[in-house]
């Protein structure tokens, strides 16, 4: 099985997030990176399949400036067979449909017969990126998947998702794409030797010439969607505690519901 993972660099879930002065976008300075955390669910299922099966080969692509090479690397020291780095200063201010137009023209140039999402960003959290990319290649797709079965034997794979009190089954054939949810598995950690040997590993970097897209195709002012602003959430006022026996906090709980909240 040929396997691509695309993987998406985001601030750490630990990093406190501020808008920038212009308010377009946030703060990124003194961030830290992480892999999105979604997309970790793809790179370890890709495994997961290869050591199944026997063979195959799994390849994480993503599209960013040069310090996404670190988590490329990240997925390297985890197992990851080869990596491919989309780096092209046009495609700064780039919105999410063209993001997916490129990935697509990076996942056109090899026969892959699964293709790993994450569900979402943990940053911009579009969620539709993977899905665009399904469109936009023809391919069928399943979103949000927390289990999955490949039957190699008659290319066909068996994907079950969460949705609102029931799980649904699925079937499609291969090719197809997947958008990883968190029960999907249990993400492995990269082992010494594997943090090694991650150095060895083949990372291309593909510009936009290498995928035959016009520069002037992408960035900024052929955005579809534009960001008007960025602002942080509102502070949450403390709780109020209501003291007295168990009759007066009622009555006092429902004037305050009435007259301060105003929801009765
Ligand atoms: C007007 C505008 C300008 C922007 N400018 C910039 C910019 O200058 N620089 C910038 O980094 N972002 C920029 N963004 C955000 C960028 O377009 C988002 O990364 C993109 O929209 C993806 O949305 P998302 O991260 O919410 O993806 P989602 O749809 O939530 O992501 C789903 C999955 O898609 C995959 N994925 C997402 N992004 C990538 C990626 N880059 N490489 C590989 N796989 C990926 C991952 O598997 C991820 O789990 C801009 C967005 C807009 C609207």
């Amino acid at each position: 099985m040929n396997i691509a993972v695309c993987i998406k660099q985001v601030p750490s879930t630990e990093s406190k997030i501020r808008p920038a002065s212009d308010g377009k976008d946030i703060d990124r300075s003194g961030l830290s990176y992480v892999v999105n955390p979604y997309d970790e669910f793809g790179v370890e299922e890709a495994l997961k399949i290869k050591e199944q099966l026997g063979e195959g080969t799994v390849t994480a692509i993503s599209i960013g400036p040069e310090k996404v090479s670190d988590a490329l690397r990240t997925c390297l020291a985890v197992g990851v067979d080869q990596a491919i780095h989309i780096q092209d200063d046009a495609i700064h201010g780039s919105d999410g449909f063209t993001i997916a137009r490129i990935l697509s023209a990076a996942l056109q140039k090899e026969n892959y017969d699964i293709i790993f999402f994450g569900r979402q960003a943990i940053d911009d959290d579009s969620g539709a990126i993977g899905v665009f990319v399904a469109e936009l290649m023809g391919l069928p797709h399943a979103a949000g998947i927390n289990k999955l079965e490949i039957h190699p034997e008659d290319r066909r794979a068996v994907a079950h998702r969460q949705i609102e009190g029931a799980t649904e089954i699925v079937e499609t054939p291969l090719p197809a794409l997947f958008t990883c949810q968190k029960e999907l598995n249990e993400p492995r950690y990269a082992s010494l030797p594997g943090i090694m040997k991650a150095k060895q590993k083949p990372l291309t970097v593909w510009g936009l010439s290498d995928l035959g897209i016009d520069p002037a195709t992408v960035g900024a002012t052929q955005a579809r969607i534009t960001v008007d602003q960025i602002t942080s959430p509102p502070v949450r006022t403390t709780g109020k505690i209501i003291e007295g026996n168990a009759s007066e906090a009622v009555s006092e709980l429902v004037s305050l519901l009435r007259e301060e909240v105003k929801i009765v």
